[in-house]
């Protein structure tokens, strides 16, 4: 698959959408949203509305969550086709972009745990000279293992440490000799829509494989878009600026780029986003209490269809 100079083409198929929920806790209002906004999309312009099981994460995804997903989705009426794709099942598609990555010279193996990378950090910031940060507020990854020698890299995974995969942001960017941009149909992250420039130096090296995992979100979302032939993804505005690193990750690949919609997020009482630990707006909870899906669909802030 090319690197570089690759023109991004808008996916001229059939208009293709998913909702990719992780099994590791009940839908919520939220996802309720998510789902239906999916299947209006896809009825609207005649075209296929997918559901896709997240559930790279082995140790929080749960079978019964997953049993809880479908049932969820079936009783607020929408359907889709199976089998569905689940990512756990597909891990050598993933290895295969990491070896494309690789091969590439972007990629350098990661051995710093959460908390040393977090006593790096800790060590190095001052009031006035802050960490870089994510855009989801993680601190950059620290640049101590990019530069390693080689010799020192094989000699540590010879030796069995630990390690994820992070890709040399600098590298990716160097290499590419373009901007980066998607089209953004949906709400934006403030409202915004048309052309948006990506901006995927704003995560550092982001982690692509992690220590248990060939894979990480980033990977696996972008590498199932281009698998399942997604023409338009429909998903909450906490996941705007986190396409930047889909679209960086698409060009390094020679995928192609969707259309985006980003919609609103549904917000608890103190203004925060619904979470899946907090069980009083799960669907399933609320479908115990009595209400219907119209009812639930209203909670979701949409009309229900005549
Ligand atoms: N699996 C992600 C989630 O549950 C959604 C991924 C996406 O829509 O890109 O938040």
């Amino acid at each position: 698959m090319p690197h570089a100079n690759t023109t991004a083409i808008e996916n001229p198929r059939t208009p293709t959408v998913r909702f990719a929920p992780s099994p590791n806790g009940l839908l919520h209002v939220g996802h309720a949203r998510s789902a239906v906004l999916n299947w209006r999309f896809a009825r609207e312009c005649d075209g296929a509305f997918l559901v896709r099981i997240e559930d790279i994460d082995l140790t929080r995804a749960r079978p019964e969550y997953e049993r809880a997903i479908f049932e969820d989705l079936g009783w607020l009426g929408l359907e889709w086709p199976t089998p569905v794709r689940r990512q756990s099942d597909h891990f050598a598609d993933y290895r295969e972009a990491l070896s494309e990555l690789r091969k590439l010279g972007l990629l350098y193996p990661a051995f710093m745990s959460r908390s040393e990378m977090q006593d790096r950090v800790r060590m190095a910031e001052t009031p006035d000279r802050p960490w870089p940060r994510d855009p989801d507020g993680a601190p950059h990854y620290p640049g101590d293992d990019r530069s390693l020698a080689s010799a020192e890299r094989d000699r540590r995974i010879a030796s069995g440490a630990p390690h994820g995969w992070r890709l040399d942001m600098k590298a990716a960017l160097n290499g590419l000799g373009m901007t980066l941009s998607w089209t953004e149909h949906g709400a934006g992250s403030n409202g915004e829509t048309g052309v948006i420039a990506a901006d995927p130096a704003a995560w550092g090296d982001v982690l692509l494989a992690r220590r248990d995992i060939p894979a990480s979100y980033h990977l696996a979302v972008t590498v199932d878009d281009a698998i399942q032939q997604i023409t338009d993804i429909v998903r909450g505005q906490d996941l705007f600026a986190a396409t930047s690193v889909h679209r960086l990750l698409q060009q390094l690949l020679g995928l192609p780029v969707p259309r985006y919609r980003h919609h609103s997020l549904i917000l608890d009482a103190n203004g925060r986003k619904l979470s899946k630990s907090d069980g009083a707006t799960s669907i399933a909870s609320l479908r115990k209490q009595g209400h219907t899906p119209a009812d639930v669909i209203a909670m979701a802030g949409m009309t229900t269809e005549a």
